[in-house]
Formats: structure tokens, sequence, C-alpha cells
């Protein structure tokens, strides 16, 4: 039986208020190194399922285990730590720290979690390694992160997924702000580390045409039920 990082069974959730948005997961598995990608249009719930796999938000029922861990039964901070261990998270703005410097955003996820933190060993010289790794130029720790080009944020986002070899990788529509021959650059950093550190990743996009690059193409209305409330 292959080893599964990421379980969700019968998981629901509806967002409060008026938009009354519901979505169901009645099944959804991740194996240990695997690499999925998740397809839907806008709107169909694809940052909503994110969210409930990273502990974000709560689902209202169901199970969501991660690396073993029942992730719903977690305290708020426990969920935050666990999180912090376990997922490198990779958002669509990229969601780095404008003043800090490349070294401290990739540092920040280790802050939260002393584990992670101890596998890395010297942080600041990993921290480097990956930048090199993912093609920045030498020296570029002591930058700003708002003084670094686009396509030198993303890859900052991701040295910080990936340091600390977190088990998941989550990214949300990583690539949906760049051009053809930025995205396949970007998914190739991503793909050799995830292959090198048997990471496994769950990627969100509306663009079919990255499919051919994973191992499983799954679409949003496949795996999940929707419901929204008449207008
Ligand atoms: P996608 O990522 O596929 O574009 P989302 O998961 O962001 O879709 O949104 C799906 C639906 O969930 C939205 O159309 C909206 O009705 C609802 N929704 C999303 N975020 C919120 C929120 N913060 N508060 C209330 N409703 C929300
Ligand atoms: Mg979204």
């Amino acid at each position: 039986m292959t080893e599964a990082v990421l379980t969700l069974s019968d998981v629901s959730y509806r967002w409060p208020g008026r938009s009354a948005f519901s979505l169901t997961i009645p099944a959804l598995t991740v194996a240990r190194g695997e690499t999925v990608l998740l397809l839907g249009e806008s709107g169909s719930g694809k940052s909503t399922l994110l969210s409930l796999i990273c502990g974000t938000i709560q689902p209202d029922r169901g199970s969501v285990q991660i690396a073993d861990t029942e992730v719903t039964t977690l305290s708020g901070s426990a969920r935050d730590r666990f999180r912090a261990e376990q997922i490198g998270v990779i958002f669509q703005q990229f969601n780095l720290l404008p003043f800090g410097t490349v070294t401290d955003n990739i540092l920040l996820p280790l802050r939260f979690a002393p584990e992670r933190r101890r596998r890395v060993g010297d942080v600041t010289k990993e921290a480097a390694r990956l930048c090199s790794a993912l093609g920045l130029p030498e020296g570029v720790g002591r930058t700003k992160a708002d003084a670094l080009s686009v396509g030198q944020q993303q890859r900052v986002a991701v040295a910080r997924a990936l340091i600390g070899q977190p088990p998941l990788i989550i990214a949300d529509e990583p690539t949906s702000a760049l051009d053809a021959n930025s995205q396949a650059a970007f998914l190739d950093l991503l793909f050799a580390q995830t292959a090198e550190c048997k990471t496994s990743l769950l990627m969100v996009s509306h663009d079919p045409r990255l499919g051919e690059r994973f191992d499983r193409v799954l679409r949003i209305e496949e795996i999940t039920q929707v419901e929204r409330a008449a207008a």
C-alpha cells in the first residue's frame, strides 16, 4: 500500500454570510512523493479546499489527516504549529514580507517549526544553498524582498516552501501571473526539488496545459460537490 501524506474524508464546509457557498469532498488522498494538479474554474472552491487542508479554516464535519495526524482535532495554535512543521505553502501572490530580507523570508516558517528547523542545521547556509539551487544571484540573501523582480520573488516563495523538507507542498495558482516561459522555469525548479526530497505536491490551477507534468490531474468538480444559495 502506498503511504498517504494527505487524506480527506467526508469533509464539508459552508462559508458564513450571504454567499452561502458550500463545498463537500467525499474523499481525497495524496500519496508520499506524488504530484497532483487540481483544475477548476474561478470560483469553483479551489482555494477553499486548500484552506481546509492547511487548517486555516475548519470543516463543519469530516476528517483531514496529514502525515497521520487528524488536523481537525487540534486547537488553533496547535494547528498553526502543525502547518508550519508539515506544509510548505506557496500563495498566488507569494506573500513575502516586503521589508524582510530574502533570508528572513525563507527562514520564516522555521520560526514556528522547531522540528523542521532541526532538520535544516545551519539555517543561513541552507537558505543560501536553496537560493543558489533556484538560480538566484550570489549574495541575494541580504536583499530586501521588495527590491526583487517578480521572477525572483517566486523563487524565494519556493525556497520558503521547500526549506526543512516539509512532507507536503500546497501551491495556489502560483503560475497564474506568469508568461509561458517563466511558468515552465518555475515548474522545473519546483519538480526538481520535490523529486529529490520525496515531497508531495498539491497544486491548484485553472490551466489544463500544466497537467502533463504531474503524476495525476483532478478536476475539482470530480472530487467535490458544490452548493450555492440562490442570489
Ligand atoms: P477558487 O479558488 O476556485 O476561485 P474560492 O474557493 O476562492 O474559489 O471561492 C469559492 C466561493 O467561496 C466563492 O465564490 C465565494 O462564494 C466563497 N468564498 C470564498 N472566500 C470567502 C470568504 N472569505 N467569505 C465568504 N465566502 C467566501
Ligand atoms: Mg483561488
